[in-house]
């Protein structure tokens, strides 16, 4: 790669890096995304599914089209890495590396529009909106598919804790499906000291909270993962008083959609029972956030085989991570593989989403010619695997 685009990503990076926008509000982002679409003269259409830009290079010879994905919002966290090129915006951060993300595609872009060496489509999602896991389905939404066909999906996160630059190009599910989870159960209220008139809230919510561990190591197989934690509860503030009501809030995480169904049927099924038994009424409610994002086979085996062809040290093994992401959205309609290039080591108080968090500039050029070449190897790969 010529020193001179290595430079650039940087530049490009650090610049994302200072000015961070949130989820929805990627205005000036996807700005700077337009203008150097421009500048390498690659056709964009913008505003897809909010601040969502798409832009389509072609070469003639195939009728195949293969989709690049980078997300580009940030997180509402006042920044403390004490950087140069740290965020000029008050409490807004890229805390998960999506300026890194954002870069290296449009580096990527560059490769490609000066590579003559492929054929068939390659579209550039600049998505908006992932830390809120909205953006892809709002793209989505609103024609992505129909707008921009493509035969198979690719995208990356930068992940602290695999070595700087090595590739985990993993089959199958990688990143977890979520859900939120707010219970509120109505009780009758009555004085402390004559509880027999009451019908306890709180007590239930107690019951509740201890039944609702059991779905993990109870009803879901232990070789699947299953995450329920609660986490908030708010109730009455006086001594004297059995409180009316309880509220709980809290998620669930699942890698796959059958555990998914289980555990949310568990929460229903302990709510119900709960109810009945202490006399309250239980209304539950579970908001799907994100799927679960699934790799298919054989396009990790491309994202394997592209990270090799680059020189890039990989591995097909890494253990799922059951945070989410909303890549699973685009891979719920059309396969592909989401790759983790490491970031290097996790340092304490340097996690993703924490305050000390940077995006590794070393690793740029390795997620941009990752990027390129799968996409030269998805477009050439056999139509019939897919
Ligand atoms: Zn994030
Ligand atoms: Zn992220």
């Amino acid at each position: 790669m010529a020193e001179h685009l290595k430079q650039q990503m940087v530049a490009w990076r650090r610049h994302l890096h200072a000015n961070p926008e949130l989820a929805t509000f990627e205005v000036s982002t996807s700005d700077f995304v337009a203008a150097r679409l421009s500048e390498l003269g690659i056709p964009f259409q913008r505003n897809v599914g909010g601040h969502g830009i798409v832009a389509s290079l072609t070469r003639a010879g195939s009728s195949r089209s293969i989709g690049l994905r980078a997300d580009m919002d940030a997180l509402p966290i006042q920044e403390q890495t004490g950087l140069e090129h740290a965020s000029v915006i008050d409490g807004v951060m890229h805390a998960c590396g999506h300026d890194g993300h954002t870069a290296s595609l449009l580096g990527a872009a560059s490769l490609l529009a000066g590579d003559t060496d492929w054929s068939g489509t390659v579209r550039l999602i600049f998505q908006p909106a992932e830390e809120r896991g909205i953006g892809a389905k709002a793209m989505i939404e609103e024609g992505f598919f129909e707008n921009f066909p493509v035969d198979m999906l690719f995208a990356y996160h930068n992940w602290p804790g695999l070595p700087a630059g090595k590739i985990a190009a993993v089959a199958g599910p990688v990143m977890a499906a979520g859900a939120r989870i707010a219970i509120r159960i109505t009780g009758k209220a009555a004085h402390a000291a004559m509880p027999h008139q009451s019908r306890d809230a709180l007590a239930a919510a107690g019951y509740l909270l201890t039944t609702l561990q059991s779905i993990a190591g109870r009803a879901v197989d232990p070789l699947q993962a299953a995450v329920v934690s609660i986490t908030t509860l708010e109730t009455g503030a006086v001594l004297n008083q059995v409180p009316e009501a309880v509220k709980l809030g809290g998620l669930m995480r699942t890698l796959n959609v059958a555990t998914r169904d289980r555990v949310e049927a568990e929460i229903e099924r302990i709510c119900n029972g709960i109810a009945m038994a202490m006399g309250v009424t239980i209304d539950l409610t579970i908001q799907r956030t994100v799927l679960p994002t699934v790799n298919a086979p054989y396009a990790a085996e491309i994202a394997a085989r592209a990270a090799e062809a680059i020189g890039a040290p990989v591995t097909k093994e890494l253990e799922p991570s059951l945070a989410s992401e909303d890549f699973s959205y685009f891979l719920s309609r059309k396969p592909g593989a989401l790759v983790w290039i490491g970031n290097g080591e996790d340092l304490a108080g340097r996690e993703l989403h924490s305050p000390g968090y940077d995006f590794n500039d070393e690793i740029l050029p390795v997620a941009a010619s990752w990027l390129a070449e799968v996409a030269k190897q998805a477009l050439r790969a056999n139509p019939d695997l897919s």
